[in-house]
C-alpha cells in the first residue's frame, strides 16, 4: 500500500484527496518530481530538489515549504512506506481557486508526497532490450514552454506514448519541430557509435533529466567521449547501441527502433554504464557518513 504525506502530515490513503477547484487537475498547473529511494535513502536527492524549485519558479508558484521541511516530509514517507526500494512522487500544484485559468487567485499550492512501488517494465524486457517507435506526436516546442520545466502537463507525453502503443512498441521515441531526435515519452535517450555516447542537447525538447546528468558524468569519468548534439531518426537506425534512462525506468537498453534492429542489445557500453550506475547507487544507499551524500 502506497505511504501519502499531505499538506504537512501523513494521511491514509483513503483520505487523500486532492479538490476538484485545484488547478493542477483543473489545468496541469503545477510541477512535480519522480524520486528513487533505495535502502530507505533518496538518490540524487539535492538534484531534484533543485529541478523541482527551478520548474517551480520558471511557473511563479511559491513552495509553501523550504527544500529543508520537504527533505524531512520525504525522510518520514520513506519511513512509514512498506519497503526499503521504492518510488517517490512530488508534487506542487497552483493549488485552489475559482473555475478560470487566472493562477493569481489561487492563495496556497498544493503539497503531496507517494511513496510506492514503481515497476514500469517485466525483468525479461530490462535485460533484453525494449523495441521503440518515432511517433508523429511533436515534442512540444521549447518555445511554447521549456522542456526543462517538469509540469504537471503531460499530455504530449501520453498522445506519444499511446501512439508507440498502437504502432506496437513498448515505447515512444518524440521528434522536435526541426525532425531532431528530442527524448523518450519518459525518458532521455542516448545512443552509442565507436564507444562514444551521443544524447541530445535539452534545447532539442529534452527534460535536463537527472539519470542523463549522471550517466554524462560515469560516461566521462570512465574515459568514454560524450557528446551532446543533434541526433536524426538516421542516427539512432544505425546506432550500434541506444538506451533510455530516467528514474522510473532506470537504464533500459532498446532492441529496435522503427523495426531497424540495433547492432548490440544490450550492448558493451550499455552494460557498463549500468554497471556504474548501480555501483553509485549502491554507494549512497549504504552511505553511512554524517552528511547525506545526495549527489
Ligand atoms: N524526460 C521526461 C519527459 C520525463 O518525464 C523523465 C522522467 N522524469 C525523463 C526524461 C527522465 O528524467 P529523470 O532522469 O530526471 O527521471
Amino acid at each position: 500500500m502506497a505511504t501519502i504525506w499531505m499538506n504537512g502530515e501523513i494521511v491514509p490513503e483513503h483520505s487523500a484527496h486532492v479538490s476538484v477547484f485545484d488547478h493542477g487537475l483543473l489545468y496541469g498547473d503545477g510541477v512535480f518530481e519522480g524520486i528513487r529511494f533505495y535502502r530507505n535513502k533518496p538518490f540524487m536527492l539535492a538534484a531534484h530538489l533543485q529541478r523541482l524549485w527551478q520548474s517551480a519558479n520558471a511557473l511563479n508558484i511559491i513552495p509553501p515549504y523550504s527544500r529543508e521541511e520537504l527533505t524531512d516530509a520525504i525522510d518520514q514517507t520513506i519511513d512509514r512506506f512498506s519497503q526499503v526500494n521504492g518510488y517517490l512522487r512530488v508534487v506542487i500544484t497552483r493549488g485552489i481557486g475559482p473555475l478560470g485559468v487566472n493562477p493569481e487567485k489561487c492563495k496556497k499550492p498544493t503539497v503531496f508526497i507517494i511513496a510506492d512501488d514503481l515497476q514500469l517494465l517485466p525483468k525479461n524486457k530490462r535485460q533484453q532490450g525494449i523495441s521503440t517507435s518515432i511517433v508523429s506526436v511533436m515534442r512540444i516546442p521549447n518555445r511554447c514552454w521549456d522542456s526543462r520545466i517538469k509540469s504537471l502537463n503531460y499530455l504530449n507525453n501520453v498522445l506519444a506514448k499511446l501512439q508507440a502503443s498502437q504502432n506496437g512498441a513498448d515505447e515512444a521515441i518524440m521528434l522536435n519541430e526541426a525532425g531532431n531526435i528530442s527524448e523518450g515519452a519518459i525518458n532521455n535517450i542516448f545512443m552509442v557509435r565507436n564507444n562514444s555516447v551521443f544524447t541530445p542537447p535539452t534545447n532539442d525538447g529534452a527534460l535536463s533529466g537527472i539519470t542523463r546528468q549522471l550517466i554524462l558524468e560515469l560516461a566521462k569519468s570512465n574515459g568514454l567521449q560524450t557528446t551532446e548534439e543533434s541526433l536524426t531518426p538516421f542516427d539512432l537506425y544505425t546506432a550500434d547501441e541506444c538506451f533510455l534512462s530516467g528514474t522510473g525506468m532506470e537504464l533500459v537498453p532498446v532492441n529496435t527502433v522503427d523495426g531497424h534492429e540495433l547492432n548490440h542489445c544490450p550492448g558493451p557500453v550499455f552494460l557498463s554504464l549500468q554497471e556504474l550506475f548501480q555501483e553509485r547507487v549502491e554507494k549512497q544507499a549504504v552511505a553511512e557518513t554524517g552528511e547525506r551524500d545526495y549527489a
